[in-house]
């Protein structure tokens, strides 16, 4: 792993890129989620590589309709693995939430190393590898249609960080609530989910294990829609304030 000097003025971003570097190393990450991570590390410049206003917002909302859910379920991807698995069994302990691995670049090889990994940040149990558990949800051609039936399937809430916009869809359509973390706000991931946390997983998923351990989060009139357009605003002014559309 390559040793960024701290000094560096890209310090923390180059710090994450080796996280996935490492993670797809590691067998943990796809090819195809490098250039993903790229897609975020662009949009992570735009919003001033720190956490909105609107960002805090919507994790607020986040932790509370976590809270309050009677199945939560927590998706993960290889980059999301990559790059925060101690936090997401903190947020699995803090909010009851399963975690389940499903996969769009589909590779049971990759799916065990993932497992393994969680385990490794403390994860006691980890669901998405037992053919015997399978179940499909309808609306979707990828592998990401087989679900576990005991976790996804059975969930009426899921965190599905850094995820395509068909299953947003898909999972909505099959009733459930969708939580996301998106840096593009145009993602049609972004549009769809009830509650988008556009922020850098690495940084927002620590805010949410903060707002959920914290257990006193009121469920407040989020609205997405809305939201993402206070983000688009806050773009605009960050781009402003740097001199870009001055
Ligand atoms: P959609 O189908 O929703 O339009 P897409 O095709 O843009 O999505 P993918 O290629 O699956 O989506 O990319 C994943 C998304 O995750 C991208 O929108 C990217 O901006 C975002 N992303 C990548 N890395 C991070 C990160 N570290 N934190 C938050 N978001 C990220």
């Amino acid at each position: 792993m390559l040793k960024i000097p701290k000094s560096h003025p890209r310090f923390v971003s180059l710090s994450i890129r080796e996280k996935i570097v490492k993670g797809y190393n590691d067998g943990l990450v796809a090819k195809e989620g490098l250039l993903a991570h790229g897609r975020g590390e662009a949009f992570d410049y735009l919003v001033g590589e720190k956490t909105t206003r609107t960002a805090k917002a919507a994790i607020n909302a986040a932790a509370a309709t976590l809270l309050s859910a009677q199945s939560p379920v927590i998706s993960v991807n290889g980059n999301v693995a990559a790059l925060c698995p101690k936090e997401i069994v903190q947020l699995a302990k803090a909010t009851k939430a399963k975690i389940e691995v499903n996969l769009f670049y589909y590779d049971e090889n990759r799916k065990k190393k993932i497992v393994k990994s969680l385990k490794k940040a403390g994860a006691k149990q980890v669901l998405g590898t037992n053919p015997r558990s399978y179940r499909r949800i309808g609306g979707l051609d990828s592998p990401r249609r087989i679900v576990d039936k005991d976790g996804i399937f059975a969930a009426d809430v899921v965190l599905v960080p850094l995820e395509d916009g068909d299953r947003t869809e898909a999972l909505q359509k099959i009733g459930k609530t969708v939580i996301t973390f998106d840096l593009n706000p145009l993602s049609r991931t972004a549009q769809t989910a009830d509650i988008t946390i556009v922020d850098n997983v690495i940084r927002g998923m620590r805010l949410l294990v903060s707002a959920c351990k914290k257990s006193k989060t009121v469920k407040t009139n989020f609205n997405n829609k809305r939201a993402l357009s206070s983000t688009i605003s806050e773009i605009k002014n960050n781009l402003k304030r740097r001199g870009s559309l001055a």
